[in-house]
């Protein structure tokens, strides 16, 4: 593993270059004050809510600084693909088509910002992909807090994307390959037979033989022809700088899901009972943490001060005191439903192409892995020896993305979702007690989404066969629906 990740780092791996002002306390003493007005008192209560949420975040994350090369739209030159958008999605597919020789320009309306979310991600991933070198912080094991007595310690090491190294190796690739950029937003896609074109927030247009849409989950040039009933994960992530915390930092905690925090909060325990959320945390050093309340899957979503306001409780429970707030994420991610329809003339990658792991969330190191494999289709067809555009290309890279079976493991992993979606607090913590009990090659195998159809149909007979009894009633009594709904559509994509 490269040198450039740190374990037990003493110091942290990321401090913003000023100096950290003390954030005046949020708490005004009670005593120190006479009966406040109403207005006063609703300010004490925003105050005593916001806590930590007060605290506006102290940085935000520098653009790199490159010389890209531009296109020229006047000079009208013949493009053989367009990426709309500079996410770790575009920029990786844009490394990958490019390698061939193929010509690219990647449209974003602000290529060199730096990408906004934080992202963890397993290391032996990012390692069968040499791409460990991308990662600034690694954590040895991880850890599942099922209940305030039962832990699980998981041998399996976690890592933290250096989002600044990944973007610079992966621009570096561009460049050197040759990818041209072009500042701006897309705001239509249009198809002639052989051909697509795209026209820019600043009036250009550029034409190329494939468009392929890389903008996110907002996506508005990608159809779909079934119901879009996607479950959504809800979290609210703060790198923070805190007085102390009590987790491990050998560790990484992908999952706390104690709820004795909400023992004097009636309300919102039985709101938590019916629909969980967990602490996930990337303990730096004592000081440093990275902190979020996530709900792992909701429909519709949970709300967003609610998940505020239970971190805020399971903080001040860990007796954790937010000093500053670094960076602030609002994480929203539609998990599951329909995949866009199969083939349609604008190819997709990354958010917008139903890769999201339905069950977990997860996607980077899966569209990591990915990119090449649809560079490749792209290559076999607009490469130097063949020429096929139009339907057959859309055809070929569709189903070079989504063959027949990973469509079909999509759907168990959905089923794995309406699961989840069906589960209560005691039903989703013993659900993840019997799931982490598995064999490892199935729980990683599961959250890696490397399982094929058979080693799914494995992995479910073992942990029912795991499961406590009120497991097993909980599958037999919640299931049925999405399971047969899985069956059905597993059917229609074998016909
Ligand atoms: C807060 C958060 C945290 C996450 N954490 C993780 C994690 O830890 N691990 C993990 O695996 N996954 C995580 N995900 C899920 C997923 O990996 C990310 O959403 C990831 O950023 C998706 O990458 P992308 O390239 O598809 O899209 P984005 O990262 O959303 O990039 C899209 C790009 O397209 C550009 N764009 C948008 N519209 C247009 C347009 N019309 N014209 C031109 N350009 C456009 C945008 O400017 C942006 O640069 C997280 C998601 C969120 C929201």
């Amino acid at each position: 593993m490269s040198t450039l990740i740190r374990q037990f780092s003493p110091s942290p791996p990321i401090r913003t270059s000023h100096s950290h002002h003390l954030p005046t306390p949020v708490f005004s003493s009670p005593t120190s004050r006479s009966v406040p007005s109403r207005k006063a008192h609703r300010r004490i209560q925003i105050c005593k809510l916001g806590n930590f949420l007060d605290l506006k975040p102290e940085s935000k994350p520098e653009p790199l600084h490159f010389d890209l090369p531009w296109i020229d739209p006047a000079a009208r030159s013949r493009l053989d693909v367009i990426i709309i958008g500079t996410g770790p999605a575009g920029l990786r597919l844009a490394e990958q088509i490019s390698s061939y020789g193929i010509k690219v320009c990647c449209v974003d309306p602000s290529p060199l910002s730096m990408w906004p979310n934080n992202y963890g991600v397993w290391v032996d991933e990012f390692e069968s992909m040499g791409l460990e070198d991308s990662l600034d912080y690694t954590w040895p094991m991880t850890s599942v807090h099922i209940d305030d007595h039962k832990t699980k310690y998981l041998d399996r090491s976690y890592g933290r994307v250096s989002r600044k190294k990944l973007k610079t190796k992966l621009m570096e690739n561009c460049v050197s390959n040759g990818v041209k950029f072009h500042k701006a937003t897309v705001w239509k896609v249009e198809h002639e037979e052989f051909e697509s074109s795209v026209t820019c927030n600043d009036g250009n247009k550029l034409k190329a033989s494939l468009v392929v849409d890389a903008s996110g989950f907002a996506s508005p040039f990608i159809d779909y022809d079934k119901p879009r009933n996607h479950g959504y994960q809800i979290a609210h992530g703060i790198l923070a700088e805190v007085d102390n915390h009590p987790f491990d930092l050998d560790k990484m905690l992908l999952m706390d899901w104690r709820d004795s925090h909400l023992g004097n909060e009636p309300y919102m325990r039985v709101s938590n009972s019916r629909f969980p959320t967990f602490l996930y945390a990337m303990p730096f050093d004592s000081n440093l943490i990275f902190l979020e309340e996530t709900s792992l899957v909701s429909r519709p979503v949970l709300s967003y001060l609610e998940i505020k306001r239970r971190m805020v409780a399971r903080l001040r429970h860990l007796g954790i005191r937010v000093k500053s707030v670094l960076e602030e994420e609002k994480c929203l991610i539609p998990m599951g439903g329909p995949l866009p329809q199969i083939p349609q003339s604008v190819m997709a990658i990354g958010g917008t192409s139903g890769v999201v792991h339905p069950s977990t969330g997860y996607m980077v190191a899966r569209t990591m892995a990915l990119a090449p494999i649809l560079a490749k289709a792209i290559a076999e067809c607009l490469g130097s020896t063949r020429m096929i555009r139009g339907r057959p290309l859309h055809h070929k890279v569709w189903n070079g993305l989504w063959p027949i079976e990973k469509r079909c493991t999509r759907e168990f992993y959905s089923f794995g979702m309406e699961t989840l979606l069906k589960l209560d607090l005691s039903g989703t913590t013993r659900f993840f007690d019997a799931f982490f009990d598995l064999d490892p090659y199935y729980w990683k195998g599961f959250l890696s989404s490397r399982l094929s159809l058979r080693e799914l149909a494995l992995l479910s007979l073992s942990l029912f066969g795991r499961a406590s009894n009120p497991s097993k009633f909980d599958i037999v009594t919640k299931c049925p629906a999405p399971l047969v709904r899985m069956m059905g559509n597993l059917a229609l994509e074998a016909i």
